[in-house]
């Protein structure tokens, strides 16, 4: 056997030993963390060695509950586990799939996924006759006198039909709470103790626990009308089932989602697949104000039809997906820890680990965040250390679980900037270069403030920005705006006349961003898009105001706005009286960004240049750069263009107009000079055959 068939073989033996003493002993030997992420391992192995997967493996099976205490029954609907993703991205991605694999745009219906125990009960002419756990997907055990006692069980429908339903079984948190404190020895979690009930041998012990149930699948003996699982929640809701109401529907279009669950009358939240991330995120935090235990939510496409196409592996219906709250963790080594600098100026540690899979993605490096953080972990290089991906997605060293053997004990940060050499400096937790000028942050800063989340500069992208600043042309923002493009990039490789006049253009329009997009491109620590809307909302909309907070330091100013705490307010205080920050306000400012928010929005101005086109050329007095000019017409509702051509309708000169004038008289463009242009922002437009001639030189 070589390594790799090793490994298979010992994670099989481990699984399996997990799987009774979690499904059958009701107490798990490992947390569920550690279980999945063995189990995605295994996964792993077995889908880069497909001749290695064996039929005993758990993931070719459902992991068995079944109990010698209890008469086995064979099921006659499929009643498998769940595929899991750990976040959006999959989850997302899992969808796109099912619809190119289908051809089709399919409902996605939303789900909590109950910690409980699996149960399917079975109706016969509307009475029920059995239920029956999960076991292994084929056969279960038996446990209907003891689910009889749950009260939310209906025991006859009112309806004549033979039907398997299936639910979860669980017990609130609060009844958990309650039981546990007596018992001898204390159940791990709810899920626990609910499984331990339910295969107790005595009915009437049973009762004595409060279980609950929430049903969350039909399944007709005969054809039935339903066409989608919203119809058989809504027609088991009917019958009396407690269906679990907390569910979302998404499809392309959110509003077909809405009216889909009003058809179905259940309530719910109804969105499009751009909303499922977002709801992701707001269910895993309202999870702990749940009355009972969910450990992810479950994607179900709704459509039967499709269902019937996508059909089963093994283990999991491949129409469904769990999304699981909490990703697996996995050991590894410390191999290195870089220190990084970034635009603020900021050192920040990162460990570079001997790359293992998380949540199926390799993870090579991880942030360690400061001194402090590293400190706490007691962590220096060489240890064994566990990792978890927090929030499904950022990776994070939890633990050491073994010092290097006559390792140097804990890290320590360097003392010089390691791209500088500046001494570093301490604020707070966290340590700074505190050299403005230094390479690194110079690169940081320049490219936060060209990209999305800074003034978004069409055409302008870090490489532009990278040749820029290694020719020595740039070295803080307000250089992007002074540069003489056509001069600094002409020689250089890639850089065509096309994609010049592009990347002035860019630099030309940015100008226009509103007073929000500049102050977060500034870049000061914890000052994003929300920070900016909730400073201007509450009254400080200009630089001035800004700085008068900054400058008279009146943290009491900032913290009166709710949803900004003390630290922020310190940092943008102590960012904005920075005398590099203060420089580069100052010549941004002169070079024509907007200082202070506009009142009137955009869409509220007069659209009097709509379906206009504009061309500018030569200087002007009002309009420095000239940018502002175009900028002014688009806000109008008018389209700017860079050259004069047949389409163009109208030409902006100023001094020293040349070829641009000329091509605009030859084609009976509208010529229009800076006084007249003033005067039509202020008054509104005359009509273009009017301007003919009147307005031109
Ligand atoms: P699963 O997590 O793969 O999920 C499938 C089950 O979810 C279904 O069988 C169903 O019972 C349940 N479910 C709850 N709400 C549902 C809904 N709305 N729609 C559909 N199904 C819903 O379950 P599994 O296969 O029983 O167990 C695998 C998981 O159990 C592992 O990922 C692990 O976390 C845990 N486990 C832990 C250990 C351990 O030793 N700690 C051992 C075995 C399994």
């Amino acid at each position: 056997m070589n390594a790799i068939q090793q490994e298979v073989r010992s994670l099989i033996k481990q699984l399996s030993e997990y799987q009774k003493a979690y499904y059958v002993d009701n107490r798990p030997q490992v947390s569920d963390l550690e279980y999945d992420r063995l189990f995605d391992r295994l996964q792993h192995l077995e889908q880069e060695h497909p001749e290695l997967r064996f039929p005993d493996s758990p993931t070719q099976r459902v992991g068995s509950d079944l109990d010698a205490d209890f008469p086995e029954v064979a099921h006659t609907i499929p009643v498998l586990s769940l595929d899991k993703s750990y976040s959006s991205e999959q989850l997302l991605s899992w969808i796109q799939k099912t619809e190119t694999k289908l051809d089709e745009q399919v409902g996605i219906v939303i789900e909590e996924k109950i910690d409980g125990i699996s149960i399917v009960l079975y109706y016969e002419e509307g009475v029920l006759v059995r239920a029956v756990t999960r076991g292994n997907g084929a056969v279960g055990n038996d446990v209907t006198a003891n689910v009889r006692t749950i009260s939310s069980v209906p025991l006859s429908i009112p309806t004549k039909e033979t039907l398997a339903v299936r639910g979860e079984v669980y017990l609130p948190k609060a009844s958990f709470a309650l039981l546990n404190e007596q018992m001898e020895v204390p159940f791990a979690n709810p899920r626990n103790l609910a499984a331990g009930t339910i295969r107790r041998v005595k009915s009437s012990q049973v009762a004595k626990v409060p279980l609950q149930i929430f049903v969350y699948e039909g399944f007709w003996e005969s054809d039935t009308q339903l066409k989608d699982h919203l119809s058989i929640l809504s027609a088991l809701s009917s019958y009396g089932f407690r269906i679990n109401e907390n569910l979302a529907y998404f499809t392309q279009d959110a509003r077909i989602a809405k009216q889909k669950l009003e058809e179905a009358n259940l309530s719910g939240f109804a969105g499009s697949f751009a909303d499922i991330a977002s709801y992701l995120d707001a269910h895993t935090k309202q999870r702990r104000d749940l009355a009972y235990e969910i450990d992810g939510l479950v994607a179900k496409v709704d459509e039967l039809s499709f269902r019937e196409l996508l059909g089963y592996t093994e283990h999991h219906p491949r129409w469904a997906m769990a999304y699981k709250f909490e990703s697996p963790q996995a050991q590894t080594e410390i191999l290195a820890i870089d220190v990084q600098v970034g635009r603020t100026g900021r050192v920040t540690p990162v460990a570079r680990v001997r790359p293992v899979q998380v949540a199926g993605s390799t993870i090579s490096n991880i942030t360690l965040h400061n001194q402090d953080y590293i400190n706490m972990l007691e962590l220096g290089l060489g240890d064994s250390v566990e990792i978890s991906r927090r929030g499904d997605v950022i990776p994070a060293v939890e633990r050491v679980i073994e010092k290097a053997e006559g390792g140097q004990g804990t890290y320590h940060m360097p003392t010089a900037c390691p791209v500088c050499a500046s001494t570093l400096v301490q604020k707070g937790a966290h340590t700074f270069c505190p050299n403005p000028h230094c390479p690194q942050q110079v690169k940081g800063r320049i490219e936060f403030f060209i990209g999305k989340d800074g003034m978004d500069i069409e055409n302008f992208g870090p490489e532009t920005a990278s040749v820029l600043i290694d020719l020595g042309l740039v070295s803080d923002v307000d250089d992007l705006y002074r540069l003489d493009y056509r001069k600094a990039l002409a020689d250089q490789s890639g850089f065509g006349e096309k994609k010049i006049r592009l990347i002035e253009e860019g630099i030309q329009k940015s100008l226009n961003q509103p007073f929000r997009k500049v102050l977060v491109a500034l870049g000061i620590p914890e000052l994003g898009k929300k920070g900016a809307d909730i400073l201007v909302n509450a009254g400080l909309d200009s630089m001035e105001k800004l700085l008068e907070v900054a400058g008279t330091q009146d943290v009491q100013r900032l913290v009166s706005i709710r949803q900004i705490g003390e630290k922020s307010a310190q940092l943008y205080i102590d960012a904005l009286n920075d005398p590099a920050m203060l420089r580069r306000i100052e010549a941004l400012a002169s070079l024509g960004l907007s200082m202070v928010e506009q009142q009137q929005k955009e869409t509220d101005l007069a659209q009097i240049f709509a379906g206009q086109v504009w061309c500018v050329t030569g200087s002007f007095e009002h309009f420095n750069p000239r940018g502002l000019a175009l900028g002014e017409v688009e806000k109008r509702g008018g389209r700017t263009v860079s050259s004069v051509t047949g389409k163009t309708t109208h030409l902006l000169a100023g001094n020293g107009a040349g070829s641009k004038l000329e091509a605009a008289r030859k084609l009976g463009v509208a010529i229009v000079d800076e006084q007249m242009f003033l005067s039509l922002l202020e008054s509104g437009v005359p009509k273009r055959e009017e301007m003919q001639g009147e307005f031109s030189f």
